[in-house]
């Protein structure tokens, strides 16, 4: 199969970094176009990027010419997938310039998570908001030949509501709160200065806890129509910064509408296999995976499970003031923001959403929901 060719804005940060590392070897995809920041347009990829992964730096990547980061102007073609990973401020003002000239954008940032008509999608949880497409204003004010964005949540949330969905489905939630210990590679880089956090906890991060409690709201929604009505469960959030690498690790405390018993709610867990079958090359086998051991889940040792991309749930106990209390962590980096996004794309890949851009999506594929087991995502 032909590979389609996609760009990665902000290609340079630790977001960008992952998208590099995880779409270098991608069955579908393949890496055609980057950019960041106007200091860095014009250098070579090695030159303009402190590379900070595990894995090498791909030879073919390296050598590859930042392009300037608008949609015109490029030495090459510019491709109609566009991966963002950019400051919230920045993809406020870029991201519709790429929607606008026919892209699907399929960004990490915040910008635009919360916009009425934007999904904000995690596959295995709310894929049928990808019906909002249909109706988005990029695309309408275009005369149906724009492009559109998608967004995957903030970093924390995204472990959580895949702990969560399952809970929803079955029991129902009434009440939550959640205390976030989050790594410093959430901070993109240079990030915190190390004199902040070495030895140290920060109790904040700006716009952190808003962005959780609104994001799970709206995850865990309904969707009426072109629109979704947003969870009606009170949602209360502690944001802190600690000394770790990577993965962002919750203690959750959560009150149920409906009774449920400690085996009930670890089978919600592992019988919740919403892709099982679609055959998405960046989807884990088992998206939420609960360990019995009672020290665990840890960032060091469990963040890789899944390839990064499983939520790994544990420490499941009786809570004295709501019902049931438990810990979940994830990569933030990978399911946390390129690993989401990807696997984003993988599904508007399956759903017929990336063919034809720049023609009327009314014109493209009617194969809508009927593929995805997790919800029907027509209109
Ligand atoms: P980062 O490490 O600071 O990287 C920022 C990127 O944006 C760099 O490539 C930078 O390029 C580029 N950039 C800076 N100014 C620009 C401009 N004016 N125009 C175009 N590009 C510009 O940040 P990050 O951690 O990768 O985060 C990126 C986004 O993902 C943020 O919205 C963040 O909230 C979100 N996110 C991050 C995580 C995480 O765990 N890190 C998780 C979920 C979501 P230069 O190298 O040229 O400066």
């Amino acid at each position: 199969m032909e590979r389609r060719r996609v760009g990665i804005l902000g290609a340079t940060g630790m977001v960008g970094q992952r998208f590099i590392q995880l779409l270098s070897n991608h069955p579908w995809f393949e890496i055609a176009w980057l950019a960041a920041s106007d200091r860095s347009a014009g250098k070579t990829y090695a030159e303009a990027c402190k590379w900070k992964l595990e894995t090498p730096l791909p030879k073919r990547i390296a050598a590859m010419t930042l392009q300037p980061n608008v949609p015109e102007g490029s030495a090459i073609e510019l491709p109609k997938i566009i991966f963002a990973a950019l400051d919230a401020d920045i993809a406020r003002e870029l991201e519709p310039k790429f929607a606008a000239a026919g892209c699907a954008v399929i960004s990490n940032s915040s910008a635009f998570r919360m916009t009425a008509d934007v999904p904000l999608v995690v596959p295995e949880v709310n894929s049928d908001h990808l019906a909002l497409l249909e109706t988005q204003s990029w695309r309408k004010d275009h005369g149906g030949r724009g492009g559109y964005i998608v967004t995957n949540p903030n970093c924390s949330a995204i472990g959580l509501v895949l702990a969560l969905k399952p809970l929803e489905e079955k029991f129902g939630i009434e009440s939550l709160f959640v205390s976030t210990m989050q790594a410093v590679s959430g901070a993109g880089y240079p990030g915190v200065a190390s004199l902040d956090i070495l030895g140290n906890v920060v109790p904040f991060i700006k716009n952190e806890e808003e962005k959780l409690q609104e994001e799970v709201g709206k995850l865990l929604g309904e969707r009426k129509g072109a629109k979704i009505e947003l969870l009606d469960a009170k949602v209360s959030a502690h944001c802190n910064r600690v000394a770790v690498e990577d993965g962002h690790t919750e203690c959750v405390s959560i009150k149920l509408k409906k009774k449920a018993t400690r085996e009930e709610i670890i089978a919600a867990w592992s019988e919740f296999l919403p892709l099982q079958g679609q055959h998405l090359p960046t989807a884990p086998e088992q998206p939420v995976e609960y360990d019995e051991g009672v020290d665990r889940p840890q960032p060091r040792l469990d963040r890789m499970r899944g390839h990064g991309m499983t939520a790994t749930v544990g420490r499941l106990r009786e809570c004295t003031l709501l019902d049931w209390k438990f810990v979940v962590l994830s990569h933030n980096t990978i399911r946390g923001a390129a690993g989401a996004a990807v696997l984003n794309a993988e599904v508007l890949a399956l759903l017929g959403k990336l063919d034809k851009l720049g023609v009327p999506l009314q014109a493209v594929s009617a194969k809508d929901g009927d593929q995805l087991k997790a919800a029907a995502v027509t209109a």
